[in-house]
């Protein structure tokens, strides 16, 4: 979480002197690096599945990195959020759909596994609003559907 902080402060002072900008599309990914080799490990197309492009968002196995993933995501959101006074929006690429896009496939044997709608939109996007109370001044950041 540290270097998550560190990558917060950094940008806010590379944006501090925009003092417009209202909204910020930062098109990088805050999941670990090594999710992206993980899920290539573990991949289904070697068994005649759909391979890494099922993506993220439907793997059970990275299934257990989302929370953190989100988590970052809205940290780092709410401080730019504050460093940036202006700051009304904010998008950042990411691996896991903020939003099920996923559907089930039942076998004929009656197993079910799931798939992307859009396995191809890797990686998808997130989006966040900055709601600023008026009167306390305390910073808010939801979640927005694309
Ligand atoms: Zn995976």
């Amino acid at each position: 979480m540290l270097r998550a902080l560190l990558f917060q402060a950094s940008f806010a002072r590379s944006l501090a002197s925009l003092t417009k900008l209202k909204s910020l599309y930062i098109g990088l990914l805050l999941s670990d690096a090594y999710i992206l080799e993980e899920h290539v490990i573990h991949s289904d197309e070697n068994k005649g599945g759909k391979g890494i492009l099922n993506s993220f968002s439907s793997c059970a196995a990275c299934g257990v990195f989302k929370e953190e993933t989100r988590r970052r995501e809205q940290l780092i959101s709410l401080a730019l959020s504050k460093a940036l006074p202006s700051l009304t929006h904010i998008q950042w690429d990411t691996l896991f759909a903020p939003f099920e896009n996923t559907g089930l496939d039942t076998g004929e044997d009656g197993s079910c596994s799931s798939y992307d709608r859009n396995p191809f939109q890797i990686p998808s996007a997130i989006a966040f609003l900055v709601h600023r109370h008026v009167d306390t001044g305390e910073v808010k950041v939801l979640l927005n559907r694309l």
